[in-house]
């Protein structure tokens, strides 16, 4: 659904605002913020997740499904979108939203993250990227003329700069370097080329782990006219204190900037808390949907392997106080029984489950900002994210 100008939450016609309603304490104690991104298709408050629609689709996820989980904004992936059905179609079809039918903000990501990680099938030089479909072998090539032409098409209303990311901790400085040269003049070609006024644009931060090239990567993107700043090249093969040690480079130096920061591809309940902590309004993973299919489920201070012995006569809900499709209607057996017997429906019940707890955990992060209690409760907060203890692997691309 295209955005209805006499509809639009916006005024002056500009593609976005964001406001920061509780900006962090003058004591230093954290720099975690509530804030309201108003966007055409509609208000994104936040700290906020954003489900992984990779395939114009959340994976297992209706659109009622993901509203009723509490989602205000997905993500598209333009690399998957590109290759099929391709956006030329879904531009004739009446663009992204109307195609899949959700008609609250979308953002699209730049392609970068996917093509630049196909080792054995691309090729990157100054101008772009060349590689190959991971569906036919085709070939393909990726410039940020084409990234922010395909992206324009689709018609989220949020595109992102084309950029180079590197593996955080297993690339050399020089490498490093290198890609973030190049992503800072892909910056600027993508603002160039970027003409769709109902469409907001945001500039993407790399500089690896460094903290001079983190630090530099982040002055230069601040200093172009983007609407938010990505904080990228993170959520890898990193471990999460080199993580937040980048992280607090970077954020240390948007303490003054308006926009909102999203950070690119992060992750478990304990991720996403520690980076809100360190200054961070918006994120994206998969992983959600990966563990749901994997059969786990999180519940708060743990995760439950639904294909585990102990459940299959377990009449209780996986979580007594959520209030998602599974846990409203069925017990831990009945999931149990659906994981082993490979029934579809437990893809969909477990995945609203982990993605009602992940939005959930957010809701309850800017409650406590908006009172004014987040360092207060952030030992509680932290004790919920827990995962059993452990910190979620790395994330391939999808
Ligand atoms: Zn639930």
């Amino acid at each position: 659904m295209a955005a209805d100008p006499d509809h639009s939450p916006l005024d002056g016609g500009t593609p976005i605002r964001f406001d920061v309603d509780v900006a962090p304490p003058a004591d230093g104690s954290t720099r975690a913020r509530a804030g309201r991104m108003t966007l055409p298709h509609g208000v994104v408050e936040t700290p906020q997740f954003m489900p992984v629609g990779t395939n114009a689709t959340v994976k297992a996820l209706s659109p009622d499904d993901l509203r009723e989980a509490g989602a205000t904004i997905i993500l598209g992936n333009t690399y998957h979108l590109y290759l099929r059905p391709g956006h030329e179609r879904i531009a004739r079809l009446g663009g992204l939203h109307e195609f899949m039918a959700w008609d609250r903000p979308i953002l699209t990501d730049s392609g970068g993250f996917q093509v630049v990680s196909m080792d054995e099938l691309r090729k990157i030089d100054d101008d772009g990227v060349t590689f190959q479909s991971h569906l036919d072998g085709s070939y393909h090539r990726f410039t940020p003329e084409v990234s922010i032409a395909v992206q324009e098409a689709l018609g989220a209303d949020i595109a992102v700069a084309f950029d180079q990311p590197v593996r955080p901790a297993s690339s050399t400085r020089e490498q490093v370097a290198e890609a973030s040269a190049r992503t800072n003049r892909w910056a600027e070609r993508s603002l160039r080329a970027h003409s769709r006024p109902d469409q907001a644009l945001f500039g993407i931060v790399q500089g690896g782990l460094d903290p001079e090239l983190r630090a530099e990567s982040t002055r230069f993107m601040t200093s172009l006219p983007f609407d938010g700043i990505c904080i990228g090249g993170l959520a890898g093969d990193e471990t999460p204190a080199q993580r937040e040690a980048a992280l607090d480079v970077a954020v240390g130096l948007l303490q003054d900037d308006p926009r909102p920061r999203y950070l690119m591809g992060l992750g478990s309940p304990a991720d996403l808390l520690e980076a809100v902590h360190r200054g961070v309004d918006l994120f994206d993973s998969v992983l959600r949907a990966r563990v749901a299919r994997n059969g786990q489920v999180w519940v708060p201070g743990g995760r439950l392997n639904m294909r585990n012995a102990q459940f299959v006569e377990d009449r209780r809900p996986v979580q007594e106080s959520c209030r998602c499709l599974l846990c409203r209607n069925f017990s831990r057996a009945y999931l149990s029984h659906l994981f082993r017997a490979e029934e579809l429906l437990a893809y969909r019940l477990a995945t609203c489950h982990n993605m009602t707890f992940t939005l959930d955990f957010m809701a309850e992060i800017r409650v406590a900002l908006r009172t004014g209690t987040f360092s207060d409760r952030l030992p509680g907060l932290r004790a919920w994210a827990l995962l059993s203890g452990a910190r979620a692997s790395p994330v391939q691309p999808e």
